[in-house]
This record gives structure tokens, C-alpha cells and sequence, in this order.
């Protein structure tokens, strides 16, 4: 969906989208399982720099929700993991920062993006959000046992000979807290 600044310069825009599965393509780790839910308000804002001249900047407010699937920290099998978030940003003509890094900052909360030409396109903005909530780190269960740093094997599925004996001490230690804790 491509918001116009045409149409922003009549009034502002409120959207509800959906997106089929895979429709926002999230690169080479994660895939978008279910339809993407979107909306929100995008609206022109004026930006005035110096006497002259006023910069047309687009604000997008919304949210959106949806789940991915990515790999296990541990093992590499594929995770579902809903995510959801909210973003207020802004987006500047291309260009009106150039020369001026310092303008391109106006606080520690402001998302600053660009747009170029005579809209933005709610597309790329969606798939970079939704690649800011994914989780740093997803596991498929909490006691995955992860891949074999020596021979490769998903340790989940089979048994292998190799030996881990920092692996092994390091999850006595945890399992000894573990049990502190809960009496
Ligand atoms: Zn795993
Ligand atoms: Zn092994």
C-alpha cells in the first residue's frame, strides 16, 4: 500500500491491512507465518528549517501483529513466536538530511526514516518493525539440548559420543540453583 503525499495533503489516512503469510518478506531467518495485522493513522506533518524552506514529513502511527517463524537458538529448528508492536515514526523527503547529521536527531524516542519521490510504501515499513520485535532469542523448549559443537548432531533427537564436560558442569551449576530456589 503506498501512502501518497498527495492525499496526505488533503487529509490524513487511516489504514486497516492485512497481509497474507509471507507477503512482508523478512529475509533469509525468519518467515511471516500468519496474516499480518496492521493499522494505524499516517498523517503530513510540516517541518519548517530556517525562514524558507518547510519539509513535507510523513508521520506513521499504528501497530501491528503477527507471528514468525525462526530458528532455535540452540538447535536450529524452526519456532513460532507471535510478535506485536507500536511505532510512531517519522519519514523526511530524502535528502533533507544530507549535510546535516545533527538535524537528523531530535531526540532519543524519535524514529527517524525517509521517504522518497511522492510516497511511502506501508510494505517497508511494516517488514522493518517487524524485524525490530523479533526476540533476540527463541528457544523450541526450555531444555533444548542444542547441537553438538563437535560432531553437528541435534543433541533433542539423538545421543552422541562426543564429550561436554563444561556443558556438563555448567547445567549441574543451573540445576543446583534451580533447586535452591524452589525449596
Ligand atoms: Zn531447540
Ligand atoms: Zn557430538
Amino acid at each position: 500500500m503506498f501512502i501518497e503525499v498527495a492525499d496526505l495533503e488533503l487529509h490524513p489516512i487511516d489504514f486497516q491491512e492485512e497481509f497474507a503469510p509471507d507477503a512482508i518478506d523478512l529475509g533469509a531467518d525468519v518467515r511471516q507465518r500468519t496474516p499480518l495485522k496492521t493499522g494505524g493513522r499516517a498523517q503530513l506533518v510540516e517541518e519548517h528549517r530556517g525562514k524558507h524552506k518547510v519539509l513535507q514529513d510523513i508521520r506513521l502511527q499504528g501497530e501491528l501483529s503477527t507471528s514468525l517463524e525462526l530458528p532455535c537458538a540452540r538447535c536450529l529448528d524452526p519456532v513460532i513466536s507471535d510478535v506485536s508492536r507500536s511505532f510512531d515514526l517519522l519519514y523526511r523527503p530524502l535528502g533533507s538530511d544530507a549535510g546535516n547529521e545533527e538535524q537528523a536527531v531530535t531526540g532519543p524516542e524519535a524514529e527517524i526514516g525517509y521517504y522518497e519521490g511522492e510516497h511511502l510504501l506501508l510494505e517497508d515499513v511494516l517488514r522493518e518493525q517487524t524485524l525490530l520485535a523479533v526476540p533476540l532469542k527463541v528457544v523450541c523448549r526450555e531444555d533444548c539440548k542444542g547441537l553438538c559443537p563437535t560432531c553437528g548432531k541435534n543433541r533433542n533427537v539423538e545421543l552422541c559420543a562426543c564429550e561436554h564436560p563444561v556443558e556438563d558442569l555448567r547445567w549441574a551449576a543451573l540445576k543446583d540453583i534451580r533447586e535452591k530456589l524452589q525449596h
